[in-house]
């Protein structure tokens, strides 16, 4: 299995459209792993993680063929990770595709956004529901509950090929007691973990800072759901965080934790 980390950033990107804070102007003049689009993700050139408002963007950079997406699955329906719009131009009069041309997962506010938005168009959407497993292609998908957005199921998703198993969290919150419950009983090869707000501690539930990103791995590798050396990865990191990829990477460097960034790729 291979991810890319198409986009590594929060919902407002860095440099931030608007922002002025030391990280958006120290990413706009030195560029490279410090800029970071909206956070999305491509499983082996075929399973699209999320489809956000920078996705035409990240294509072109990663120069990716999206006529290869098999399957779109979403995480939850904040607009960085769920451009509806966007989703016109797989079909005609954009293309001659008849049908949209991949299924599209999530929950159930997301396939209620795409049927407004598309009430007519020839669209497979699949609902789905926290810590029951769907299959889509090669491979298997199971939602777990991230604590995010409390209005709706938002998820973070546990994704396996039959031969390795990650865990994608980004919009993850702290999870509460059942979805650890629920990871008490998984081994995961690898997991991409959000760090949303770096430096900072914020009054909102639904992010992590460092130290409880940190936490978070600590314990699930206490847990035996991720042995020691199975690789970490962090993503949905926003300006706001007051961290710049240097010193993200010399924080979570000692706990074993990579900094991901726009290009990422880890191979399994
Ligand atoms: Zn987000
Ligand atoms: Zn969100």
């Amino acid at each position: 299995m291979e991810i890319l980390l198409m986009g590594t950033g929060a919902s407002d990107g860095i440099p931030a459209l608007y922002g002025d804070s030391r990280v958006s102007r120290h990413a706009m003049e030195c560029g490279g792993k410090d800029v970071r689009t909206r956070a999305s993700a491509l499983i082996d050139g075929k399973l699209k993680i999320d489809f956000g408002p920078d996705t035409l963007a990240q294509c072109i950079q990663h120069r990716l063929d999206p006529r290869a997406w098999e399957t779109v699955v979403f995480t939850h329906s904040h607009e960085d990770h769920f451009a509806v719009s966007e989703l016109q131009y797989s079909m005609i009069p954009f293309t001659t595709n008849e049908f949209c041309p991949y299924a599209i997962l999530g929950n159930a506010a997301i396939v209620a956004k795409i049927s407004d938005r598309y009430p007519d168009w020839p669209i497979e959407n699949v609902e789905t529901r926290s810590f029951q497993t769907y299959r889509a292609g090669a491979y298997e998908i199971t939602p777990i509950s991230s604590y995010h957005m409390i209005e709706e199921d938002s998820q973070n998703l546990i994704i396996s090929d039959g031969l390795v198993k990650i865990l994608y969290a980004t919009d993850t919150g702290v999870w509460r007691e059942h979805t650890w419950e629920f990871l008490a009983g998984v081994k995961l090869d690898a997991l991409v973990i959000e760090c949303t707000d770096g430096f900072v501690k914020s009054d909102y539930f639904g992010h992590m800072d460092i130290a409880q990103c940190v936490s978070t791995v600590s314990r699930l590798r206490d847990l035996g759901v991720l042995s020691s050396d199975a690789p970490v990865v962090t993503t949905h990191h926003s300006h706001l965080g007051n961290a710049t990829h240097y010193e993200l990477e010399a924080e979570l460097g000692k706990h074993g934790i990579a900094v991901g960034f726009d290009g990422f790729r880890l191979k399994l």
